[in-house]
């Protein structure tokens, strides 16, 4: 792995000890080990189908305000192969992939844990940025499907960041075509190293994504692989 890991430790423990008189009054504030470089991938530009709905880069997420500059979708090189082949795989069901979050970056998994109730952190809806989710770590992905013919998108049990029972992966509740779609997803993404997790039909980690880095790349920021 490129990214030193170590470095970031080693500022972290010099932030916290900086402010060790601050922290005696306050409480020091821990955050897991941040890298600021990593060779993030842009989906469109691997595979320019791929559509995007990127929630966190408008006010239509449940902060209510975007919390991302552009409305990007990055991921590592791996994940973002694997994604476009199941994009591929999907074309010939007649369905596309809908891309609503991919890398995020360490400091907005911070701002949503800010804005999120004390149910909803103890439901373990939001990443505790003491830890960093697997989105930081850019091999998690939420993805829905859209239709190829109309390029809508395909109705779900529910809403994307649906904090209800609806959004569980295997619940048998609700119409049963929005669930055969979401079962569909979920058969094209597990093939390819995809793992969903329980209470979000939407969030799939890629393999081994704890063994990556959090990050702390802007989501702005010049990517390797743009011109
Ligand atoms: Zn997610």
């Amino acid at each position: 792995m490129k990214y030193s890991a170590e470095e970031a430790t080693a500022s972290r423990d010099g932030w916290c000890y900086s402010f060790l008189l601050a922290a005696l009054l306050a409480g020091c504030q821990t955050h897991p080990p941040l890298v600021d470089r990593a060779p993030l991938v842009e989906l469109k530009q691997l595979e320019p189908d791929i559509h995007l709905d990127i929630r966190y880069a408008t006010p239509n997420n449940f902060t209510g305000r975007p919390l991302y500059p552009k409305a990007r979708a990055l991921l590592l090189p791996e994940p973002a192969q694997a994604l476009a082949r199941v994009h591929s795989a999907l074309k010939q069901k007649g369905y596309g992939i809908l891309v609503y979050d991919a890398y995020r970056p360490w400091r907005v998994t911070r701002d949503l844990w800010d804005s999120a109730s004390e149910a909803d952190r103890a439901n373990g809806y939001v990443a505790d940025p003491a830890i960093g989710s697997r989105h930081n770590r850019g091999c998690a992905v939420d993805v829905g499907l859209y239709d190829l013919s109309t390029g809508r998108e395909v109705p779900m049990p529910s809403e994307f960041d649906d904090f209800s029972i609806r959004a569980h992966a295997d619940w048998t509740g609700g119409p049963v075509g929005p669930r055969q779609s979401r079962d569909e997803l979920r058969r094209a993404m597990e093939p390819e190293g995809f793992n969903v997790l329980p209470n979000e039909w939407w969030h799939f980690n890629y393999r081994d994504c704890d063994q990556h880095p959090v990050l702390d790349v802007p989501i702005e920021g010049r990517m390797k692989n743009l011109p």
